[in-house]
This record gives C-alpha cells, structure tokens and sequence, in this order.
C-alpha cells in the first residue's frame, strides 16, 4: 500500500510523538497507569485494573486495550484527541505503538481487510450513556477523512455521515440515564474498494441542530414534497398527543377540543369527521355485517396512543428504508466492508417495561455473541490447534438468551400464547403463565421467591430477571398490548387513504385484505436480532467496551462502585485473563507467509512446500525465540506484538 507524500509526513509525526510516549511512559507510569491491561503487573486483580483505568481517566487518557480490545471510559467533557491530525497519525501504524485510540481500532480492522481482503465488524457495546453512539461517529468520520476511495464511494460514505443526524433527530430521545439516548439500533456498511487514490479530507460538523438535519435532507435524496410530508407528520403526532376525551351523557367517548383534530386531518390529508369518528369508534365485523361500536374514554385513548405510535414507527422504518437506498451502492465492482454497529445500551429505568425488556434482550443477545467469538471462540481454537490451554472459566449468559427466546418455553413465546387470547389474557395472567412455566429458572425471581430470599418485595404486577449486567425488575403492565401493537381497522382505513404521500406508502391498503396474523412486536425483534447475529458472525470482529462513569453525566468523576460493576458484568477480568495467558496476534499460514516471505531467502519469491513448513523456516531465519511464538495446526500463534512490529520493521525496510 501505498499514501506517497502524506505517508512520509504521518511517519515524521509518529516518531516523534513517539518519543514523547515513550519519555512520558518512562517518567510517569505510575501516574497515568498502562495502556494495555495485559502489561499490568504481575497479577491481574480487579483492584489493579480499576486502580489502573481511574489513574488513566484522571489524565483524560479514557481509552486502554486489553489486547486489541479497547476499553472506553465517557469522558463527559470534549477532548482534543480527535482532530484531523490525530487521525492521519494513527493512519497506517502498528496497533500498538500509539496510545490506545478508537482511531487505531478503526485503522487496524482497515488493514485487515485490505491484507486479507475479508470483512470486519465493529460491536461497540456498554450500557445507555456510555459513550457507544459517540464511538461509532468518531469511527465514521475517521474513515471519511482517512480512507482512499473512488468518488462514487464517497458519495456513498458522505451520505452516511449525514443520515445520522437524520436518523437522531426522529430515533434519539433524552431518557434518565442519557440526554441523547439511541432508540433505535444502527448498523452500517462502510464499503471500501482498493484502487488507493489519495483521500479527500472532508470536514464534519457534528452538531445535531436542526440546520444541519434539513441540510442532510437534502443531500440524502429528500425532495420538498418528502419534507412537507414528512414534517406534517411530526407535527400531526405532536397534536394527536393534545388530544382530549370525555364522556358523553351515554358513557362514549368524543372529542373534547376541535382545534387539534383539524390540525391533525389538514396535515394528515384525511377527512375530518371520518377521523373524528375513527377515534372513537370501532369497527366490529358481526356476521359479515361492519358495525361501528363506540369507544369509551379509556379505549379511545388506548386508539390516540395506538395511531400515534403506529405513523411515528412507520414514517421512521420509512426513512431508515430511504436512507438505505440512497445508500445503496451500484457499482458492481468487488467490494469489501466494515459494518459498524451502535445500538441501545443495557438499561435500568425506576420502572422497565416492554420496551426495556427487548433493549435489554438485544445487550444480552450481543454479550453472547461477544462470547461466542472471543471468550469460547479463542480457547476452542487453542484446543483445536493442538495448543496447551489451561481453560479459564468465565460466565456463559447463552442461559438468559434461552430463558427469554426459547420456542415455546420461553418468555417471548409465552407472551405471543397470551396475545393469542384476545379478551380472556391479561398481564396478569401472562404473570402466572410465566410463573407456571418459568418459575424455576435460575435467573427469572417470583414474587415468592423475592419474598423468601432476598426480602425484597415484589409487586404482583412485576417480574425480574437476573440479566448478565444486573437484576431488572419489570412492570408486566401493558406487556401485551404493546406485543400486540393493535391498531384498530377503522384507523388504518383511514390512514391507507390519506393525502400525505408518506403516510399512504406506510399503511398500504393490501394490509387491509391480508387476513394473516401480523407477527408480534417482540417476535419482528427476535427475528430482525437472529438476523444480525447471523450477519456479525460471517465477519471479523473488533470490539470496543464502552464504560459510564457515573450516574450524573459529570465530567472527571470516577464511581468505583459503578465502574466495578461494569467491569464484571462485561466480563473484562476473564478476557484479560485469557489474553494474557495467550497470544496476542494469530494468523494463517498462508497469509502470514504471504505478507512476510521476502524476508527470507528460502521463501522468496516463492515457497513450494507446506505453508507451515515455509512459516517455521521464515521465523527461524529472522531469529523469534522458541518462547515468542507457538505453531498451531493451521495457524501461527505470537504471544506479544512487540516481536511481530519487530517483523514488520524488517519488512518496511
Ligand atoms: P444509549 O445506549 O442511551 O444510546 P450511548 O452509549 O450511545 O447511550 P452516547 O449518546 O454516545 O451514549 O453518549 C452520551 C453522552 O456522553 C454524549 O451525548 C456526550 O455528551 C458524552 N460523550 C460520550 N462519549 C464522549 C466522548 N468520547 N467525548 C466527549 N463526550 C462524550
Ligand atoms: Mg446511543
């Protein structure tokens, strides 16, 4: 590869700022810690690695590797570590010769997939608040700058950038434990090609304003019209929460205020009295004869909020389709990728319902895939290898995946049972039903069970589950009627016919034909979830582990409590364990001998034999030691990067 002048400049920079690390890491480790767990001392106490993050985060060093996975602790104040200099500094140099940075994360997966042409992903994970959304910006806006790429990729790539303030501004909202808090998970495909031209530095402005968001619009594809229609929405759902209503003297429910429902049937292009009537009635087929049968107070605005959040989900799944396609690449040239995901962070809220259950379903799914592919993934491989391993136990959540998604056994399942019996299920009897059903599982608590042991009480409306990142407890009110999501018939007639062009595309009038059963909101989740899984798994994985400070959103405030608490629940301890007992870079033999054969005669040009034979001659030939590496089966195994940097030096020369 190569970056011509630009790379020549960058190498300057690094080495000299390299020394400045290296001095700095002479004269002040003790106070500023190390920025690879693995390198701690001796022992590899929970104290120690706490001690180590806070002496870190007191530098405003918030970022530390354990291996090649990068711990992140929220800074909650603007750092200066981001700017277009730093970025071509981490460009193209060794993971670890600079101070930990998602830069060099972003760099490093680049390098990956050019040597070995596969595709990557990056899992930022960490509970709400902790800086995942951030990440995930800084990352894009990294590759914007740095990458080469062809004009039409960067059309693409732009296009990316400004959908996310975009997709913020309809799928953020400020919640308790975060101000700007993602509702909506994201992932993206950052396609590259390796024509290598020079990159265009491209500047961003991340400032979520709403300036910013109408411009992106408009670059995104959006026409006026879009924009009318889909502003009109906004303000129709705004006005549908307005609305008011009160009994007539027969216990019906009607429209308190005319003001807001005029507004609404302006801007939603509907009929007013057929939207009036649609909020208060509801359409029963009574022996294939339609009769409109009236609400009362409570059902019309359980049919307001209905019809509020079936437009607002919609128009959002419309725009996120939209994004999609302009997004979409045409160019039919080989292409690989880096996705990238940010999604919703584990949450605790003083009362979880629905929505918390499947945010909180989706962290575990994503832990389980984080030990799927790290934790289990590396030891199997030593094993597989034929390497000596000592196992390191760690805890597997794959238990509280099953409790919540088993076919028939498990949670979803039986809250899809109970919403099959509309007019006889409850919440409460979903309660029982998961109590007879689940009762004995290890990680769900009954109201029994909290009562004898740990004295807590429970209300009879509650359950909780013992997740991998803590207890949850959560409201079972309204459980099935957000599973069932129900609009009523009459209200999506009335939508399949408005004149705003979004809304028709959202509620098409064959749904009204189709006499299947719309599959249930956590059934759609568990479904769109496998699906991910499956992507993620087909690619190679980077990680970065994102930590949140305190409670409070303050700036250079380091709760222990907290902190230690996330450090367990991430199961950092068990990865350090294993990386430090293991090896640090792997490889195939075939690419390692690849990249690195001309450093040997024997090798180059060419190796005839056995990719393994070829490799053990190459390493013997630039003198590793016996203790620095291990051969596996297929792959070769170095225990610390220090002695391939000192490969891939000779090989730069
Ligand atoms: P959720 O799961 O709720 O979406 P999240 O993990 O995506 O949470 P962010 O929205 O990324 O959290 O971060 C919360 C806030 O923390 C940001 O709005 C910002 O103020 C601050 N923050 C996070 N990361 C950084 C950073 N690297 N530098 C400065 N501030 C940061
Ligand atoms: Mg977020």
């Amino acid at each position: 590869m190569s970056y011509g002048n630009m790379e020549e400049v960058r190498k300057e920079e690094v080495e000299d700022n390299t020394d400045i690390i290296m001095e700095g890491a002479l004269i002040a480790r003790d106070r500023v810690g190390v920025q690879d767990f693995v390198l701690l001392d001796s022992h590899t106490s929970e104290a120690a690695f706490l001690n180590n993050l806070r002496k870190r985060y007191q530098e405003n060093l918030i970022y530390t590797y354990i291996g090649t996975l990068l711990v992140s602790v929220n800074p909650y104040k603007e750092l200066d570590i981001y700017t277009v200099t730093q970025m071509q500094l981490y460009r193209g140099v060794n993971f670890f010769e600079l101070p930990p940075h998602l830069y060099a994360i972003a760099d490093n997966a680049y390098r990956v997939m050019c040597s070995e042409y596969n595709n990557h992903f990056i899992l930022i994970s960490g509970e709400s608040g902790a800086g995942k959304t951030e990440a995930s910006k800084k990352i894009l806006q990294y590759y914007a700058v740095t990458c080469p790429t062809t004009e039409q990729l960067q059309v693409v790539r732009d296009r990316l950038l400004l959908s996310n303030p975009v997709l913020e501004a309809f799928g953020n909202a400020k919640t308790l434990r975060n101000d700007n808090s993602s509702r909506f998970g994201k992932y993206m495909d950052i396609q590259f090609d390796f024509k290598g031209r020079c990159a265009k530095v491209f500047s961003i402005n991340d400032k979520n304003d709403w300036k910013i968001v109408r411009k992106a619009f408009s670059i995104i594809d959006f026409t006026e019209k879009d924009l009318e229609h889909l502003f009109g929405i906004v303000a129709s759902v705004l006005h549908l929460g307005n609305i008011q209503f009160e009994e007539d003297s027969n216990g019906h429910a009607i429209i308190r205020n005319g003001t807001q429902i005029k507004w609404i049937s302006k801007l939603l292009g509907v009929h007013l009295s057929i939207l009036q009537e649609a909020l208060t009635h509801r359409k029963i087929e009574a022996r294939s004869e339609e009769v409109l049968s009236p609400l009362n107070v409570d059902l019309a605005f359980y049919a307001r909020d209905a019809v509020a959040k079936a437009i607002y989900g919609r128009t959002f799944t419309w725009l996120v389709n939209k994004i999609n396609g302009s997004l979409a690449n045409k160019d039919s040239t080989r292409k690989t990728v880096i996705g990238l995901l940010d999604i919703y962070g584990f949450e605790v809220l003083d009362t979880n319902s629905f929505e918390q259950f499947c945010i909180n379903y989706c962290n575990e799914k994503l832990q389980q895939l984080l030990i799927e592919m790290t934790l289990k993934a590396e030891q199997e491989e030593y094993e597989m290898e034929g390497i000596e391993w000592e196992p390191i136990p760690y805890f597997n959540n794959k238990i509280i995946c099953d409790l919540v998604e088993q076919k028939h056994k498990g949670i979803i399942s039986i809250l899809d049972e109970e919403c099959l019996r509309p007019g006889e299920a409850t919440d409460l009897s979903f309660l029982e039903k998961l109590e007879e059903k689940v009762g004995d599982h290890a990680h769900f608590v009954t109201r029994k069970l909290a009562d004898q042991k740990t004295r807590k009480s429970i209300d009879w409306v509650d359950f909780r589950l013992l997740h991998y990142a803590g207890e949850v407890t959560y409201c079972a009110v309204g459980f099935l009627e957000k599973n069932n999501d129900l609009l009523y018939r009459n209200l999506k007639e009335v939508l399949c016919n408005s004149k705003n062009g979004i809304v028709r595309e959202c509620f098409l009038l064959s749904e009204l034909d189709s006499r299947r059963r719309p599959e249930t909101v956590a059934t759609q989740f568990k479904n769109s979830l496998m699906s991910l899984i499956e992507i993620l798994m087909s690619k190679e994985p980077s990680y970065v582990r994102c930590i949140k400070p305190n409670e409070n959103k303050e700036p250079g405030k380091f709760d222990d409590c907290l902190i230690r608490h996330q450090v367990k629940y991430l199961g950092l301890m068990e990865h350090l364990r294993v990386r430090r007992a293991g090896f640090a870079y792997r490889r195939k033999y075939e690419h390692f001998l690849q990249r690195y054969k001309s450093l040997c005669p024997a090798t180059w040009p060419h190796w005839h034999g056995p990719a393994a034979e070829g490799v053990e001659r190459l390493i013997k030939h630039i003198g590793y030691k016996p203790e620095e590496y291990k051969l596996g089966r297929t792959k070769i195994f170095i225990r610390f990067p220090k002695t391939l940097f000192a490969t891939e030096d000779a090989f730069e020369i």
